[in-house]
């Protein structure tokens, strides 16, 4: 059976229905893309499957890793081995990043680590994704940009080791270093631990070097398709218009 499976998801906020009937299975290992023009509840599905509670599921299951967690709370959904990405506060003056690091692995069976050993292993992360170890020093999201952000979630990513991440790329554009990261951070996640990824996004320049399995495309809170790697040039050609026409038929 799949590592996550969503079966008729219905959700939303503040009275107003935001997906309808959402089905999505993601197997263990395998690096799914979730596609579709802005407005279309990407990135709302990636909180509702966290548990986001600004969000309210209305009807449908979630199952991950043999278990209904439809009603699990974010941390245990977190404890389970889910990841979404700008779980980072944006900004706590005074706390270096590297505290933060640390403490979100804190109290986790298996990844909590002595000072010693944990500053060794963010100086091995550092190397492994090209990145100034300096960085780790500075004030937790102060006057952190777009991309420098994106790093800090490669961070995350790979100390927790999360059974099936989600990365939300929103539409802020990375320049190349941040893309360079994001790259390799991704790879690493996939190599070290075997990891299943969800990746949202616009930029389909990160996905060249991807070993995609399946692509997800989502209009007006609807997944309207299902289909693999072949689709992204495609959609990079041709856009969601064709998708946008076909939902705006059916209704
Ligand atoms: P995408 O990530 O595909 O761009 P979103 O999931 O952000 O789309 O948004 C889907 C729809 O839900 C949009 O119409 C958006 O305005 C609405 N929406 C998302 N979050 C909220 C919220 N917290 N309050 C009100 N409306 C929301
Ligand atoms: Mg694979
Ligand atoms: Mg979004």
């Amino acid at each position: 059976s799949p590592l996550l499976s969503i079966r008729g998801l219905c959700a939303s906020v503040d009275e107003k229905s935001i997906l309808h009937d959402i089905d999505l299975d993601v197997a263990a290992g395998e690096t799914h893309v979730l596609m579709g023009p802005n407005g279309a509840g990407k990135s709302t599905l990636g909180h509702l499957i966290m548990g986001d509670p600004v969000y309210t599921q209305t009807e449908g299951t979630i199952t991950f890793d043999g278990e209904d967690i439809t009603d699990l709370s974010p941390d245990k959904r977190s404890r389970a081995g889910l990841f979404l990405s700008f779980q980072a506060p944006v900004e706590i003056p005074g706390v270096p990043l590297s505290s933060f690091l640390r403490a979100t692995i804190a109290g986790r069976p298996g990844l909590e680590m002595r000072g010693k050993e944990f500053r060794r292993r963010m100086k091995e992360l550092c190397a492994a994704l090209d990145m100034d170890p300096a960085y780790l020093n500075r004030e937790l999201g102060v006057g952190f940009s777009g991309g420098e952000k994106k790093k800090v979630e490669m961070l995350q990513l790979l100390l927790l080791k999360p059974k099936l991440a989600i990365l939300d790329e929103t539409d802020s554009g990375l320049d190349v270093d941040a893309l360079g990261v994001v790259s390799r951070g991704i790879d690493l996640y996939r190599k070290s631990c075997d990891g299943t990824l969800i990746i949202i996004t616009h930029n389909t320049r990160i996905l060249e070097h991807l070993d995609v399995d399946r692509v997800h495309v989502m209009v007006g809170g609807h997944m309207v398709r299902h289909d693999n790697a072949e689709l992204i040039p495609w959609i990079d050609e041709n856009g969601f218009e064709s998708f946008e026409q076909a939902a705006a038929g059916e209704t």
